[in-house]
C-alpha cells in the first residue's frame, strides 16, 4: 500500500522544520513507518545542489538557472528517495516541496506559473502531496525568528532576499492555499509551537486512519485525539 506524502510549507522562520520533525516523531511513536526529509536536498546529489543554491558565495543566480537547479534536485530526490519510500508504504514528511517552487520562483521571482507547473510535474513524475501544511507568518516575524536562529551573518543566500521578495512569496502561498483548499491546511504560525503541532498532528493522524494505512495501533500519548 502506498504511504502518504505530507509536505510543510511557509516562509523562513514560519516553523516548518520544527513542525516537520515533531510530526515525524509523533507518527513514528505511534508506529507509522515514516521518512523525514527536506528540499532542496534529501539525497547526496540534491544536498550538493542545495549547497550551491543556498551559499551566499553563489551570488545572484538567474531565475531560470535557480529554477532548474531546484527541479534537478527534486527529480533526484523523488526518484531515489521519496517514491521508493511511498511505494514501500512509508509516510513521507517533507520540509518544502513543489509549492515552494510555485511560491518562491513564481511569487518571489516572477517566473510564469505554467512553466513552474510543467517543471514540477516533470521532476516529480506527477507526484502531488496528499496534504500540505502551510504555516503562515508575517514576514517581519519570520525574519525575526530566522535572525534569532542563524544571526544576520549566518543567513543563507535566499534568506538574505528582501522583505518585498518574501511578501510576494507569502502572497503566492496564500493564493495556492485558497486555490487548493482541499489539499492545504492553513496554520497560524504566530500561535505557539504546541498549538500548531496539535493541529498538524491531529490532521495527519486522521488522514492515516481514514486511509487505513499500516500502523501498529498502539495508543500514542503524543497523538491528540
Ligand atoms: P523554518 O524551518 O520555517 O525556517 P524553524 O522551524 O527553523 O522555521 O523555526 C525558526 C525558529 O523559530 C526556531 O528557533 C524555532 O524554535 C522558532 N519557532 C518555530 N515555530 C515557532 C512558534 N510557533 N512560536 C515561536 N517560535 C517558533
Amino acid at each position: 500500500m502506498r504511504g502518504l506524502l505530507l509536505t510543510l510549507e511557509g516562509i523562513e522562520g514560519s516553523g516548518k522544520s520544527t513542525q516537520a520533525a515533531a510530526l515525524a516523531e509523533s507518527l513514528a511513536a505511534g508506529g507509522v513507518p515514516v521518512l523525514l526529509t527536506r528540499e532542496p536536498g534529501g539525497v547526496p546529489l540534491a544536498e550538493t545542489i542545495r549547497g550551491l543554491l543556498l551559499s551566499p558565495d553563489s551570488g545572484p543566480i538567474q531565475p531560470l538557472t535557480e529554477l532548474l537547479l531546484f527541479e534537478a534536485a527534486r527529480a533526484e530526490h523523488v526518484a531515489e528517495k521519496i517514491r521508493p519510500a511511498l511505494e514501500s508504504g512509508k509516510t513521507v514528511v517533507c520540509d518544502r516541496f513543489t509549492d515552494a517552487t510555485l511560491a518562491y520562483q513564481g511569487g518571489g521571482r516572477s517566473v510564469p506559473d505554467d512553466l513552474l507547473q510543467r517543471l514540477n510535474s516533470l521532476s516529480t513524475g506527477g507526484l502531488t502531496p496528499d496534504r500540505t501544511y502551510f504555516i503562515d507568518v508575517e514576514v517581519s516575524l519570520g525574519f525575526e525568528r530566522a535572525d534569532r536562529r542563524s544571526g544576520a551573518a549566518g543567513k543563507d543566500r535566499i534568506e538574505r532576499a528582501s522583505a518585498e521578495f518574501f511578501e510576494g512569496v507569502r502572497r503566492r502561498y496564500l493564493e495556492l492555499a485558497r486555490r487548493e483548499a482541499e489539499r492545504f491546511l492553513l496554520l497560524r504560525g504566530n500561535d505557539s509551537i504546541a498549538d500548531v503541532a496539535r493541529l498538524i498532528q491531529q490532521d495527519a493522524w486522521s488522514l492515516i486512519r481514514s486511509r487505513a494505512l499500516p500502523y501498529d495501533g498502539r495508543p500514542n500519548p503524543r497523538n491528540p485525539k
